[in-house]
């Protein structure tokens, strides 16, 4: 375990010696103290990052050797697979069927980039007159990466290997709650020949030392994956320096299942769409909208589906709901459950907290019927294992309702007619919709949000852009 911060490729106690504790939320328990970053350290950081930035060491570096390092760290993380799987689920809370398919995601981030780096091309553009005019792509520079507790790795890794792959340098805050994978993550930095300053991690608080990044004069560019309302935050702070900035943000998105479905699949895909990952997932499936027809029939099989998952030890191999990942989340979650019951909403699976030997910070699959759109539940991001299912008429006042939300991160259809499905994909205003799925992934189809959901893509070429700078050169041919 790697608990000091990483900053030019060393490994540095906070300057004022402080720590803060990370708990195992399947546990209670304490599994390290991990030091603290002050305004100094986020100062050394960024230093760190400035300077190989602006060093020729790093310029001359060729987009080919930077993508032969970000293939390395692939393959060094490939081999450390399990060691990492099993630190994301501790501090997390997440299973470790699903720690492993977070970090081989990562695996193929950073393949994805590493293989993408030297494949960055300007154009040369016809104008009017005797020039000859072509564009470049150069690195923006020093990027500043502030990433959730959800997918902590993962998340950071849509930032770290597009901005490597680019020619930036990155300082990465990681969340409170999890910055175990990404400190240890500097251990690959090392041995895949980054040179010092390329990739730093600062642990440490949300308003200390990511607000001390956010304001940095010496960063470039804020990458920012979080809630809502800390991205206004920063998108405010950001803008007294005319920082750039992309932001990834929170999500209430709609599954839609008409009476046409292959209703099996659709009930399974409802399931793993708000209950993966605990609910702890951006892109969550957390409104179930259902055609009136069906709509028994659904949330029947769905309750006993729910019913059945139940809460387990996250490391054993058969467990499929983990711990929520805090105190504070358990408690937050709760609180939306008793708010759904006294606005009017009927619970008929879960909704309650639970313990294994125990012990832990567990909540049960939770579902919620007679959901109406005005209600808190089909309103606000809960972010925990909780469903709200709301009924609809047909497929305009299913499209009505997909859309009332002020998000736009996802959303989910399910149907067997092929034109209805892609005539609601175009209807509903959010950055990925699945079809018949929900809930994939994939390094090379670009992710974000409409809407609050944020702006700027991350994963795909598309991501590239977050950390490039259009230049065009005229060249007078007379
Ligand atoms: P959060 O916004 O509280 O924290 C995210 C990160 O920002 C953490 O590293 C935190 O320490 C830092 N932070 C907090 N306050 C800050 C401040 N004032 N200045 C600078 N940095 C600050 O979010 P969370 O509670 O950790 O995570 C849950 C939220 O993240 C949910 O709303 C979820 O939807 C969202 N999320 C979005 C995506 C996406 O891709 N769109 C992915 C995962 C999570
Ligand atoms: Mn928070």
């Amino acid at each position: 375990m790697r608990t000091d911060l990483f900053i030019n490729n060393e490994w540095r106690n906070a300057s004022d010696g402080g720590t803060f504790p990370v708990t195992n939320p399947a546990t209670e328990e304490v599994l390290c103290e991990v030091a603290k970053a002050t305004d100094t350290d986020v100062d050394a950081a960024v230093q760190a990052a400035r300077a190989c930035f602006d060093s020729k060491e790093w310029k001359r570096l060729s987009a080919r050797r930077r993508g032969a390092m970000l293939l390395k760290a692939g393959d060094l993380l490939e081999a450390r697979m399990k060691e990492f799987a099993k630190l994301e689920s501790q501090h997390n809370g997440k299973t470790f069927f699903e720690a492993k398919i977070e970090i081989s995601m990562t695996v193929s981030s950073l393949r994805y980039y590493g293989g993408l780096a030297d494949k960055i091309e300007g154009k040369t553009v016809p104008v009017e007159g005797p020039f000859l005019v072509y564009t470049r792509r150069e690195p923006l520079g020093v990027v500043g990466a502030i990433v959730p507790w959800n997918f902590p790795l993962n998340l950071a890794s849509w930032k770290f290997a597009p901005a490597l792959a680019a020619g930036c340098t990155i300082v990465l805050k990681p969340a409170t709650e999890t910055p175990l994978t990404a400190l240890l993550f500097g251990e690959v930095i090392q041995e895949a020949g980054f040179p010092p300053g390329a990739f730093n991690v600062i642990s440490g608080g949300g308003s200390t030392a990511g607000m001390s990044l956010v304001k940095h004069p010496g960063v470039d560019k804020i990458a920012f994956t979080g809630s809502t309302e800390v991205g206004r935050v920063i998108m405010k702070e950001a803008a007294k320096s005319n920082k750039r900035i992309s932001l990834e943000l929170g999500g209430k998105s709609p599954n839609v299942i008409f009476a046409d479905a292959d209703i099996e699949s659709a009930i399974r895909g409802a399931q793993t769409g708000i209950f993966y990952g605990k609910g702890e997932v951006c892109a969550a499936g957390s409104r179930l909208l259902v055609e009136k027809s069906v709509h028994d029939q659904v949330v029947e099989q769905l309750a006993a589906r729910a019913a059945k998952l139940t809460p387990g030890d996250p490391l054993a191999k058969e467990t499929r709901m983990g711990a929520v990942v805090s105190q504070s989340q358990q408690e937050s979650v709760m609180s939306y459950v008793a708010r759904g019951v006294e606005e009017g909403a009927k619970l008929v699976a879960g909704g309650k907290r639970a313990q294994v030997d125990g012990k832990g910070y567990f909540v049960e699959a939770t579902v919620f019927d007679n959901v109406t759109s005005d209600m808190t539940i089909a309103r606000e991001e809960i972010f925990g294992p909780v469903l709200s299912v709301l009924a609809f008429d047909d497929f305009d006042h299913a499209a009505q309702i997909a859309n009332e939300t002020v998000y736009g991160l996802a959303a989910g259809i399910w149907t067997r007619d092929i034109g209805k499905a892609h005539r609601l994909a175009q209807e509903i205003q959010a950055g990925t919709v699945w079809i018949n799925a929900y809930n994939y992934y994939d390094t090379a189809a670009p992710f974000g949000g409409f809407k609050a959901s944020g702006f700027g893509r991350e994963l795909g070429s598309e991501a590239m852009d977050a950390y490039l700078e259009t230049k065009t050169v005229w060249v007078n041919l007379v």
